[in-house]
């Protein structure tokens, strides 16, 4: 099957096949992004210098006859929280808008090694906490559907640039569903690996036992060429295992007889809408010969909770590193040690970092630990375990990314705790370190994007990325032209 819907795969027969320079292609993205990022605010920093040296590269590669890597000469963006040397890194922090950081993410490494094109680093909630982009110093990133909503978060950027054709794909972090939530809201694809499969070796920590790095792209086969390309070992990073199969090879099998779980719980408090959308996507799967199990997990009640109490936790203690001495920023102004640091945090930090920091650290208290942090760790436990006894069941399960479509501008701001529950659908897989994809699969009344999630065991990528694949190749209608890809010819 060629469902020809990899921008990946066009651009990289655009450049091989001589029609454009990578050289021209790159210098049609910076001046797209200098049109568009004023509305989407998608990029905190454009690296057109070092674009353009990728892109020359490639072009001298290409005139000596040489055949491309997958991502070689494609033009992307990374988020502002994995490391690119020499590169300024903010977190979209005030405590970091200096920061250049001495050494490269692994992932930057091996995508530099294809000569993959980086345009620019991408909006997102201050230190990856939210769900909106909106906790950013530089401001929210606004969704390419509809610029009153918001483009979700916290790789609201990288979901911004892939959705707005500023980048041909992103790569994110999800921690608690940043990865999915975002490409929900735009309308793209957005791939949250098993965790220990891609590197975290350079991506600035939030809560290390539950960050992942990952692909935002316009397409399914797009999302697994980027895996198979970052899902690498690192001997860097001590969770690492790398992929265990190649995510583009098995794309095209058939799934008739795949037993595909409805986790009852997963479609309570959802919009009418996403409702729909979902029995449309269940009875389209059904078409396509796979089976439904009804099936149930009573112990997602404990997921927000679970995850806002270790993450926090976490957070508390990664967090603490900034303290004006070592590196970031630093107030001008102190009278002793103390006061520097006390000064330096509470300025360098916004409200919700500053927030999150408090909760953890109360968490992991002497006399609250066993109360709170020890409890969440038992009930991660418990849902780990409840998951494992779904996939003896089933091969992948369905759910919403998100129970509703994108927010307006500003409302995520005014009510902390609502936010929190809208990540009801996307927490649970962090918390057991599972796979999961978030495609689009309609839209709503106001015309924003839903998204479908599908969520596989350990290490199956390649099953969830393979159903993935069969649903846009029945469901998708357009096709990629050059013109789409911001490319005059
Ligand atoms: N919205 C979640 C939070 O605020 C998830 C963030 C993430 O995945 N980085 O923590």
């Amino acid at each position: 099957m060629d469902t020809n819907f990899s921008k990946i795969r066009m651009t990289g027969k655009l450049l091989s096949s001589k029609e454009i320079s990578c050289e021209e292609l790159t210098k049609q993205y910076l001046n797209n992004i200098e049109k568009e990022n004023k509305i989407l605010n998608a990029y905190v920093t454009i690296t057109a210098e070092e674009a353009l040296e990728s892109a020359k590269k490639v072009d001298e590669k290409i005139r000596r006859g040489d055949s491309l890597l997958p991502l070689e000469g494609i033009p992307m963006s990374l988020k502002d929280n994995i490391s690119t040397k020499n590169i300024k890194t903010t977190c979209c922090s005030k405590i970091l808008q200096n920061y250049f950081p001495i050494y490269n993410a692994t992932v930057w490494n091996l995508l530099k090694q294809q000569n993959s094109v980086l345009l620019g680093k991408t909006n997102m909630d201050e230190f990856a906490m939210g769900s909106s982009s909106e906790t950013s110093c530089f401001g929210g990133s606004l969704n390419p559907h509809n610029s009153n909503h918001v483009a979700g978060g916290s790789s609201g950027g990288a979901a911004a640039s892939v959705s707005g054709n500023i980048a041909v794909f992103g790569l994110g972090s999800d921690t608690g569903g940043s990865i999915r939530q975002p490409a929900s809201f735009c309308g793209v694809v957005g791939l949250k690996p098993t965790y220990g499969t891609v590197s975290r070796y350079g991506l600035i920590a939030y809560a290390s036992s539950f960050d992942q790095i990952g692909p935002i792209t316009t397409s399914v086969e797009d999302a697994a060429l980027v895996f198979d390309a970052i899902a690498e070992y690192d001997p860097m990073d001590s969770t690492s295992q790398g992929k265990k199969q190649s995510a583009a090879a098995g794309l095209t099998q058939n799934i008739k007889g795949m037993k595909i779980g409805l986790v009852k719980e997963y479609f309570e408090d959802i919009d009418e809408d996403v409702r729909e959308a979902m029995e449309k996507a269940i009875e389209t799967y059904r078409q396509l010969g796979a089976e439904i199990v009804e099936c149930s997990i009573s112990e997602l009640k404990y997921g927000l909770p679970v995850y806002y109490i270790l993450a926090c936790a976490e957070a508390s203690s990664n967090l603490g590193r900034y303290d004006g001495i070592r590196y970031g920023f630093k107030v001008p102004h102190y009278e002793d040690l103390n006061e520097m640091i006390c000064k330096t945090r509470s300025e360098g930090f916004g409200a919700e970092v500053k927030h999150r920091i408090l909760l953890g650290t109360y968490v992991l208290s002497a006399g609250y630990y066993d109360a709170y942090y020890k409890k969440a760790q038992n009930l991660r436990g418990v849902i780990v375990n409840a998951f494992k006894r779904v996939f003896e069941s089933c091969d992948i399960i369905l759910a919403p990314t998100v129970p509703m479509t994108s927010f307006p501008c500003g409302q995520t701001v005014k009510d902390a705790i609502q936010t929190y529950q809208t990540d009801i659908c996307t927490v649970p897989v962090n918390i057991a370190g599972l796979p999961a994809i978030s495609i689009p699969c309609g839209w709503d009344r106001k015309g924003l994007p839903i998204g479908l999630q599908l969520i596989g065991n350990n290490f199956c990528e390649a099953t969830i990325l393979n159903a993935a694949y069969q649903y846009e190749a029945v469901t998708r209608t357009d096709t990629y032209k050059a013109v789409d890809m911001g490319v005059t010819l």
